[in-house]
């Protein structure tokens, strides 16, 4: 399963050069061109099938469809090391400091094993078990005997993941860095698929999590005349104290982004998808507005502007070691896509409302 081999890859961003390989690896095949850009943004053609009569409008260049996903993860990276042969650590991206303490991780290249340390239950004093450590507060345990050996097994700005497998648990999955492995999976999905009336650019992105940094230049080099962004996002559908509305839910699925704030969804775009679900019976739901961002916000503001939308399987617990995401939402993201794509022309960006 390509979740699976997306998942267990490491790349933290900054650091996507793996995951980059498996990407490649798995669309290679079904391409027509590929291409690692400066930032290392891989961007893939999948030719369209026939002529611009039919996707463009007359004396213009034929439709040019951005599909992106983002290759990057959150993680840590190592900012110093002290005397005991301890790391010193830094987040990349967002992570909450209260799932750290104890948790196993994969540090460097190699994957060694690392855990972050813990005081234990029986040296913890009333008050302390109250609070929380701050990640400068935390260390990496690697097993270094003195500062030298901790900087020759993991020198600075050496980064460090989630040590999670991925695994089957009945109709649901889970794995790290589903955020956004998952829509990364949906994209190699796609390209794997029959080409479309027109060109794709697929982007796999760099540096999403420190600020939709790849996405901005793909777009750029892409020149879309529209984009769709594949997410893995927040499903919050656990159970509450009050009954308030959920930002999305498993099993309901994907999820289309109406707002967030990042930007404005085209209204366009979200009605085609809405639309190609609702004639075709695939479920879907509208993400709460006003949560999260995604690399749309760099791309739909990109050069002249970029009609986008966002589209994302929902997942539990996203940014800490372990996600959960439900396997039909993953099949009815694909199909979504899929469909929505092949009935897509130049006029669904003409109309008006
Ligand atoms: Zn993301």
């Amino acid at each position: 399963m390509i979740l699976k081999d997306l998942s267990e890859a490491v790349g933290v961003a900054g650091d996507e050069r793996r995951v980059g390989e498996v990407v490649i690896d798995a669309v290679r095949e079904h391409v027509d061109e590929v291409q690692v850009d400066t930032m290392g943004n891989i961007l893939a053609l999948k030719r369209g099938t026939t002529g611009p009569d039919l996707t463009s409008k007359p004396d213009e260049r034929p439709m040019r469809v951005m599909l992106a996903a983002h290759i990057d993860e959150v993680g840590l990276m190592v900012v110093g090391h002290d005397s005991d042969g301890f790391l010193q650590v830094r987040s990349v991206g967002g992570i909450d400091a209260r799932l750290l303490p104890g948790v196993l991780l994969w540090v460097g290249p190699e994957r060694i094993p690392g855990i972050i340390g813990i005081k234990p239950v029986h040296l913890v004093q009333q008050e302390e078990s109250r609070k929380v450590a701050t990640i400068e507060q935390l260390v990496v345990d690697v097993g270094a005997k003195n500062k030298d050996e901790a900087k020759t097994l993991a020198p600075l700005g050496t980064n460090a993941t989630f040590a999670t497998q991925f695994r089957e648990l009945g109709p649901t999955v889970r794995g790290k860095a589903f955020d956004d492995r998952a829509g990364c999976a949906v994209l190699v999905e796609i390209l794997r698929g029959e080409p479309f009336p027109f060109d794709v650019w697929a982007a796999f992105t760099v540096q999403e999590e420190v600020g939709l940094r790849g996405a901005r230049i793909a777009a750029y080099t892409i020149k879309p005349d529209c984009a769709f962004v594949l997410e893995g996002t927040v499903a919050d559908d656990l159970p509450k104290d009050k009954d308030t509305s959920p930002t999305t839910e498993l099993g309901k699925g994907p999820a289309i982004t109406v707002m967030d704030r990042s930007f404005i969804a085209d209204r366009r775009l979200v009605r085609h998808l809405t639309s190609t679900a609702e004639a075709l019976g695939i479920p879907y739901q509208v993400k709460q507005p006003g949560i999260g961002g995604t690399d749309a916000g760099a791309i739909h503001a990109t050069r002249e502007g970029v009609p986008s939308v966002t589209v994302a399987i929902p997942c539990r617990y996203i940014h800490s070691p372990v996600a959960l995401l439900s396997l039909d939402d993953y099949d009815d993201t694909v199909r979504l896509m899929r469909e929505s794509l092949s009935r897509l022309t130049y006029r669904t960006l003409e109309e008006r409302e």
